[in-house]
């Protein structure tokens, strides 16, 4: 199991993670942070492969990939 962490309150919401997550998990959040802009969120962790493709592709680095303790 993996965890995708999000800086949620930096998030532009420029959809980059959203457009090449290989599972289409990534999705935009209905609410918006503090900037304005819908934060980007992982819908179903579960089917996460911890490819980290996401954290490569965000221009503001506020992706964070981390392997989950006990699955
Ligand atoms: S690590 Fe890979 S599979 Fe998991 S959310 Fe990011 S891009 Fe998608
Ligand atoms: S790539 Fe980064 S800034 Fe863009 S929507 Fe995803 S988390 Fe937000």
């Amino acid at each position: 199991m993996f965890e995708v962490h999000f800086l949620e309150q930096h998030c532009k919401g420029c959809g980059m993670c959203v457009a090449f997550c290989p599972r289409k998990i990534i999705e935009m959040a209905e609410h918006t942070n503090d900037q304005g802009y819908n934060p980007a969120m992982v819908t179903d962790v579960s089917r996460c492969t911890g490819c980290a493709i996401c954290a490569m592709m965000c221009p503001h680095v506020i992706i964070e990939v981390v392997e989950g303790g006990a699955a």
